[in-house]
C-alpha cells in the first residue's frame, strides 16, 4: 500500500470519526445522526464547517468552543484519532477487499457501541439489532471471506451468543441476586457471533471477562469506586473480539495443540 493511498485512508477514518462522535452524542438522546447540524451543546450555536475539520479543530480552537469559551471534552479528537487508525490498521491487515472494508465499518460500531457503554450502560438497540441482521446478511454473500463467518457458523454464532450469554445471565442473577449481565451484552455477543463465527465467542467472552474483572477490580482500588455501581462489558466484549482478529487463531492453534487436551 503507497504512503499516499495510507495517508488518505487515515484521512477518511478521522471524517468517519467525526461521524461517529455524532452518533455518540445524538444515540442515547434518541436524537436523528442525520440531521441538524452540529451545535454546541451549551450554547446552541451551529458549528462552522472550518471549525468543524477532525483532530484539527480541537487544537485549533485550543478545545474551546468559538462563541461561548465552554471547554470541548478530548473524547472527539481522541474518537477521530482512534478511528483514523483503525481504519488504516484493519485495511493493512485485511486488505482493500469487502472483507477489509466490512471489518472496518464493524470496528465502527465497536467504537461506537463502547463510548456509549462507558458514558450511560446501554448498548442501544438501534446498533445492535440491525448489527446482527448486517452480519447473518453478509455471511450469505459471496463476496466475503473469514475472518467473516460462513451462514452456518453465523447462525450458530447469534444462537450461542445470545442464549449462551443471556443464559449466564440469568443463571448469575438467580445464584449471585444481583444483575450481572445486561440484554444489550447478550444482542452485542449476538452481533459478534453473526460477524465472527461461533468459534471467535470463548477467545471474545474470556478475554472480556479477563479485562472486565481487571480494570473494574483497579477502578474501584485506585479511585474508591462504588462498587454497587455497574461495570460496563460491551467494551470488554468489543476490544476481546477485535483482539480475536489478530490473535484468536494463535491462541487457539496454541491452546488446542496441546498435547492434554480437556476437550
Ligand atoms: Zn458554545
Amino acid at each position: 500500500m503507497s504512503w499516499d493511498l495510507m495517508a488518505l485512508l487515515l484521512l477518511i477514518g478521522a471524517i468517519w470519526g467525526s461521524f461517529l462522535n455524532v452518533c455518540i452524542h445524538r444515540i442515547p438522546l434518541e436524537e436523528s445522526v442525520v440531521l441538524p447540524n452540529s451545535r454546541c451543546p451549551a450554547c446552541r450555536h451551529i458549528i462552522a464547517w472550518y471549525d468543524n475539520i477532525p483532530i484539527l479543530s480541537w487544537f485549533v480552537l485550543r478545545a474551546r468552543c468559538r462563541h461561548c469559551q465552554t471547554a470541548i471534552s478530548p473524547v472527539y479528537p481522541i474518537i477521530e484519532s482512534l478511528t483514523a487508525l483503525l481504519t488504516l490498521s484493519t485495511l493493512l491487515h485485511f486488505g482493500l477487499t469487502p472483507t477489509g472494508i466490512a471489518l472496518t465499518v464493524l470496528g465502527y460500531a465497536l467504537i461506537t457501541l463502547t463510548v456509549i457503554d462507558f458514558e450511560h450502560y446501554i448498548l442501544p438497540d438501534v446498533i445492535t439489532l440491525p448489527g446482527i441482521v448486517i452480519g447473518v446478511v453478509l455471511s450469505l454473500l459471496p463476496w466475503f471471506s473469514p475472518p467473516l463467518a460462513s451462514w452456518q457458523n453465523a447462525l450458530i454464532g447469534v444462537t450461542a451468543g445470545g442464549g449462551g450469554l443471556w443464559l449466564f445471565g440469568w443463571l448469575f442473577q438467580r445464584f449471585a441476586g444481583k444483575e450481572g449481565m445486561g440484554l444489550g451484552d447478550v444482542k452485542l455477543t449476538a452481533l459478534l457471533g453473526a460477524w465472527l463465527g461461533w468459534q471467535a465467542l470463548p477467545f471474545t467472552i474470556f478475554a472480556a471477562a479477563l479485562l472486565g474483572s481487571f480494570v473494574g477490580l483497579l477502578w474501584i482500588a485506585v479511585s474508591g469506586r462504588d462498587r454497587s455501581l455497574p461495570i460496563p462489558f460491551g467494551p470488554y466484549l468489543a476490544l476481546g473480539a477485535w483482539g480475536y482478529l489478530y490473535f484468536g487463531p494463535t491462541v487457539y492453534g496454541w491452546y488446542l495443540g496441546r498435547p492434554l487436551m480437556m476437550f
